[in-house]
């Protein structure tokens, strides 16, 4: 076929592709170890000669297919999957950073995410300065040190859902000789592909839309193949000079394209081995197959309820980057055309006591931490993820002490409408 295939078409078929009297579904192959029939073939292997399977801590087959299905929406040449979001950002920024370097980051990130690059990349030794995604290029570009290695940003920010001008911070990074990474989590690539906007790597966290029905945790990382390592050699002596503890092999040179995963599975999982099991990675891999049909009604429930919610009384604001004067609604016209996610805030007009029994009162909506999955749920900054700021604070941060963090499941819209105005209704008395 030479047309190119539609990405709903692309979940459900890539990846994997079974031969005559092979299973329709791609098999789990939960086995630690791969037998050969040679000690030269294993040989082989060690030495990254021959591709194949030793050991699953650094390559599973049902991992592989699923990263390929992973790689294949994104459009990039390869990919891996990690235990989780936490260690795919971790993996992809420590491929390219060591102690002594520097990298820079939105500051409108995941809070993980955040600690991560503040506390424990400090503790490493690789230093992070935090740029408000708004700020101008001359002010990102002051922030740039001859060691800077990276840049970093959330396309859709969690849990702010704001949107980052991507071709800015890519200009940016590239003008200096350095690669731009972006956690692409919220969008999921049915509504954003960043490698079509100039992007070099892509990680998510799978735990979320991927996955989509709750019941695992996982991080995948895409590589676009675009980066001209080699351009900025005496940058990136991890992938440009031999590397001793695998036989003097330089990535670059043995892998080209391919020598960034390359050198993050072989080296990074050998050794630190944040591994996704196949049980898991089968179970992505289901969520996967669903995944336009689920964004697309996540997005347009969102819609609904975001619009209806502007409408009531009760309701002092309502942030989702879709609505019309939404301070995001330009920059999402421009890179998620087709939708966001199914993610907004909003604030009640009433004290913290009255959000707490509008809480108290949803019977569909549930009081949970996560978002970006089949449930509908809903967090209070202000006395949860927040609490330990006082209203002086809350307002520092630009966190209004009735606003509310809403995740739209896949519950019909009018069910979830339903729920918010009897919890309305009820909180009232
Ligand atoms: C949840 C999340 C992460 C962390 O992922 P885990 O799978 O929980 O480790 C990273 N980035 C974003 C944008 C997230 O939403």
């Amino acid at each position: 076929m030479s047309r190119k295939l539609n990405q709903g078409t692309v979940c459900v078929q890539s990846g994997y592709v079974p031969g005559n009297g092979e299973p329709r579904q791609m098999p789990i192959i939960q086995s630690t170890t791969f037998k050969y029939d040679s000690s030269e073939d294993m040989t082989r292997l060690f030495d990254l000669e021959d591709n194949g399977y030793f050991y699953t801590r650094l390559q599973n087959p049902t991992n592989d297919m699923v990263a390929a299905r992973i790689c294949a929406l994104e459009g990039g040449v390869a990919g891996m999957l990690t235990s989780s979001g936490q260690a795919a950002n971790f993996f992809a920024c420590f491929n390219i950073c060591e102690a002594g370097d520097h990298m820079i980051s939105t500051a409108s990130i995941y809070g993980g995410t955040y600690n991560l690059f503040a506390s424990t990349f400090r503790k490493m030794g690789i230093e992070v300065t935090f740029v408000d995604q708004d700020a101008s290029e001359e002010e990102i570009n002051a922030a740039f040190r001859p060691n800077t290695k990276l840049v970093f940003g959330e396309v859709l920010s969690n849990p702010g859902v704001r949107v980052l001008d991507i071709e800015k911070f890519v200009r940016v990074a590239h003008g200096h000789g350095v690669p731009m990474i972006v956690d692409n989590t919220f969008p999921t690539p049915v509504f954003c592909r960043p490698f079509e906007w100039g992007v070099d790597i892509v990680t998510h966290s799978t735990t979320k839309y991927m996955d989509g029905q709750g019941v695992q945790v996982g991080g995948a990382i895409i590589d676009s193949g675009n980066f001209d390592w080699e351009a900025h050699a005496e940058k990136f002596p991890g992938l440009c000079t031999p590397d001793p503890s695998y036989h003097g092999i330089t990535y670059t040179e043995k892998f080209g394209k391919l020598a960034y995963i390359t050198k993050a599975t072989s080296q990074l999982m050998r050794d630190l081995g944040a591994i996704q099991s196949p049980q898991n990675a089968f179970y992505l891999g289901l969520g996967l197959q669903t995944l336009a049909v689920r964004v697309a009604r996540h997005n347009s429930s969102a819609r609904k309820i975001a619009g209806w919610l502007q409408t009531l009384p009760e309701v002092k604001w309502v942030s989702f980057p879709e609505l019309e004067g939404d301070p995001e609604h330009e920059r999402q016209q421009k890179y998620l055309p087709d939708g966001t996610c199914g993610v907004m805030a909003f604030a009640l007009n009433g004290d913290k006591a009255y959000v707490g029994r509008f809480m108290n009162h949803l019977k569909l909506a549930t009081i949970e931490t996560h978002v970006a999955d089949c449930y509908t749920c809903i967090l209070h900054p202000a006395m949860h993820t927040h609490r330990q700021l006082t209203d002086e604070q809350l307002a520092e941060a630009g966190i209004d002490p009735a606003q509310l963090r809403f995740s739209v499941g896949l519950e019909d819209p009018d069910d979830i409408m339903a729920d918010i105005r009897q919890a309305l209704d009820a909180a009232k008395l």
